[in-house]
């Protein structure tokens, strides 16, 4: 199986839209943009990093794009350098929501329009713009996607078994996905339709630091230990593919496979992860098509760019804690076996071969 951890060099997605960068050909308003993306370790980010440059670059933008690997300081010293190269537009993925503070001070201090990309900066009043997708959404159609697979899977289960893994706890999103999922799982789990076994049902105690695959594969080998001695586990709500494929890793490892697999859900429709809901193995992924986001992102920096407000679809729901920072929000699709080629391969976010290889 390709259950390696996405490195570096990870195949991404197709990065074309249909309808493209919104001011193309050149006629932009001109002037670089600072892009700053929080690592390359997960395809999506390579994806996004590379869909909003090239937009950028058709809208008549220069474009400085970097990487973070995950390390606060890194971020920091990229936006900082972005600053002082005189950028007039910083789009930021941030590792640390709450860590960019003085940037976005220096930023707003030389004029500088910020746009939250994704996750929400917090505790700044300098953030223009958010664009990302509904984010409770995304948590709650992971939620009932476990739902959906448990019924279909284990429905002479009762109750059946369950464990909950969130994302990083500085990232903002972690926080409305664990809540959106919970929305659904929580009745489930009052009534007694579902347990969890090792009793760990709060984000702080479900939370993977950074997303990282080893360290959800690990916590899952833990609970395996700990409290499924005489148990079989019936499903595993996972926030982002990443994490989905350490669960599954350490489940094969501890003997699950075949029709009693655990259902698995995840994040982000990444390619590993794909074949594997294609062979029956992970359940089910969240797809969000990053090249939207990205036109989005553009639209914004061009309309900031031109002294307009961007276009919100949003006003209530991203308080950052220091005011709401209006937001465009773009939807979600659920991805099972049943849909892959519909929602994967016909919008060309990945070929048929991909998908049969995982690479
Ligand atoms: C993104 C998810 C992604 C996760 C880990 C979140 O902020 O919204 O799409 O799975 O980060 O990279």
């Amino acid at each position: 199986l390709g259950l390696a951890a996405c490195g570096n060099d990870a195949t991404t997605p197709g990065t074309e839209t249909s309808t493209g960068a919104t001011n193309g050909g050149g006629s932009g308003a001109g002037g670089k943009v600072g892009v700053s993306m929080p690592t390359q370790t997960s395809e999506r980010w390579i994806a996004d990093g590379d869909a909003v440059k090239s937009q950028l670059e058709e809208a008549g933008f220069e474009v400085d794009l970097q990487f973070a690997n995950d390390d606060i300081p890194t971020q920091s010293q990229q936006v900082d350098q972005m600053i002082t190269q005189g950028v007039k537009v910083l789009i930021i993925a941030a590792i640390d929501g709450t860590a960019l503070a003085p940037q976005l001070d220096a930023a707003a201090a030389a004029g500088i329009k910020v746009i939250s990309y994704d996750r929400l900066i917090r505790d700044s009043e300098n953030v223009d713009f958010y664009v990302s997708f509904d984010n409770f959404k995304v948590g709650v159609a992971q939620g009932q996607s476990l739902i959906d697979g448990l019924a279909e899977r284990f429905s002479s289960e009762n109750p059946a078994n369950i464990e909950l893994f969130a994302g990083s706890l500085d990232d903002n999103n972690a926080h409305f996905f664990f809540n959106g999922a919970m929305s659904v799982l929580q009745p489930k789990i009052d009534s007694g339709e579902f347990v969890v076994p090792s009793g760990q049902t709060t984000i702080e105690q479900a939370t993977i630091l950074r997303w990282q695959q080893e360290a959800a594969q690990k916590r899952m080998e833990d609970l395996l230990t700990a409290n499924y001695g005489d148990k079989k586990l019936h499903g595993a709500l996972s926030a982002y593919d990443g994490l989905s494929r350490g669960i599954i890793t350490a489940l094969e490892n501890n003997g699950y496979s075949g029709e009693t697999f655990p259902i698995v859900t995840g994040q982000d429709a990444e390619i590993a992860s794909v074949k594997l809901i294609n062979d029956g193995i992970q359940y089910s992924t969240i797809f969000k098509d990053t090249r939207l986001l990205a036109e989005q992102a553009v639209k914004a920096a061009v309309a900031l760019l031109e002294g307009n407000e961007p276009e919100a679809n949003d006003t209530e729901t991203y308080d950052n804690g220091v005011k709401v920072v209006p937001s465009y929000l773009l939807d979600v699709t659920t991805v099972t076996k049943d849909n892959v080629t519909e929602a994967l391969v016909d919008t060309g976010y990945w070929t048929q071969e991909q998908v049969d290889s995982g690479v």
